[in-house]
């Protein structure tokens, strides 16, 4: 279902994650969605940024936020942590995405060789090829996994290989929630909690990242149902962080996936997101004026 009303996508993934769309493929989409704000989040790698800016000035109806999704670890599990408006061309940001980058493709070669043990043979070059320049993750895996017919769909290689608890699961170097919000932040953006909606012991984990400098949650995502929104809304209500969301489309073509522009917050929320991020932005430049 397509929601005319929402103006306002801030999770969209491209080729240089797990996405399948062009930065300037997903700007065309967005535009033919009618949407007026968008932001691409590319798990740990901003590269996308560069092309979807130059296409979004044949499209000046659309706005751009810079954004970035980075996995974390907690205890068992794993946190997404997005940030805004971060002045990416940082070198401390870049080198620490790099570094995550790199963990990436340790650990998708320990799963290709898992899923071999499991007499499920992957062309490791395929993966690669999958992946192209772009932040390597499981989804490509999942992808040569469909290629070579051992399942379906990519979600298909989740359950029972993929996932946390998959036989082939493999870990890499995350960094902690915390360091990521701080990264953010200190890079003048603005971190949001994504998808937070499974946290059992939400409200304490949203206290201790709010002392980080966390700003936002996700509320508006695709994936929940009303309820689950509503719960969400009264989460960031209670304390005082900016409802954000979106589609965070990845173009995988399976069904029913949620396309941009279906879900997403009003566009004040947009408006407070930059106001945030000036703010933020002006105390990192008062800081590096007081360290230099
Ligand atoms: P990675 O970045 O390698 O940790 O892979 C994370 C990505 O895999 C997520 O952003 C999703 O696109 C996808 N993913 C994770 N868990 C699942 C799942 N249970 N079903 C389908 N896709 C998933
Ligand atoms: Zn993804
Ligand atoms: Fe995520
Ligand atoms: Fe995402």
């Amino acid at each position: 279902m397509n929601n005319t009303s929402v103006k306002v996508d801030l999770h969209l993934h491209t080729l240089q994650s797990d996405g399948n769309l062009s930065p300037a493929e997903l700007v065309k989409l967005a535009s033919e969605k009618k949407l007026e704000i968008i932001s691409i989040t590319d798990h740990d790698i901003t590269a996308g940024l560069a092309e979807a800016y130059e296409s979004i000035k044949d499209n000046p109806h659309l706005t751009l936020i810079p954004g970035v999704e980075l996995s974390t670890d907690i205890p068992g599990n794993e946190i997404h942590m997005l940030g805004y408006y971060m002045d990416y061309s940082d070198s401390f940001f870049q080198k620490t995405l790099k570094r995550f980058r790199d963990g990436r493709v340790d650990r998708a070669r320990q799963m290709v060789r898992k899923l071999e043990k499991l007499g499920m043979s992957i062309d490791w070059d395929r993966v690669v090829e999958i992946a192209g320049e772009g932040a390597i993750g499981r989804p490509h895996i999942a992808q040569a996994m469909v290629e070579r017919g051992y399942i379906d769909y990519p979600q298909d290689a989740f359950k029972d290989y993929l996932g946390r608890n998959g036989l082939a699961y493999a870990e890499r170097e995350k960094m902690t929630p915390q360091e990521a919000v701080e990264l953010v932040v200190n890079t003048g953006g603005v971190a949001v909690l994504a998808h937070p909606a499974w946290l059992e012991d939400i409200d304490a984990i949203i206290v201790d990242l709010k002392s980080h400098g966390l700003q936002g949650i996700e509320v508006h995502y695709a994936e929940y149902d009303e309820a689950t929104r509503t719960r969400l809304a009264s989460i960031a209500t209670r304390h005082d962080l900016l409802p954000c969301g979106g589609s965070d489309y990845h173009a995988f073509g399976t069904p029913g996936e949620h396309l941009p522009g279906e879900m997403g917050p009003p566009i004040e929320v947009a408006v407070l997101l930059k106001e945030l991020a000036g703010v933020n932005s002006k105390k990192r430049k008062t800081k590096q004026n007081q360290t230099n």
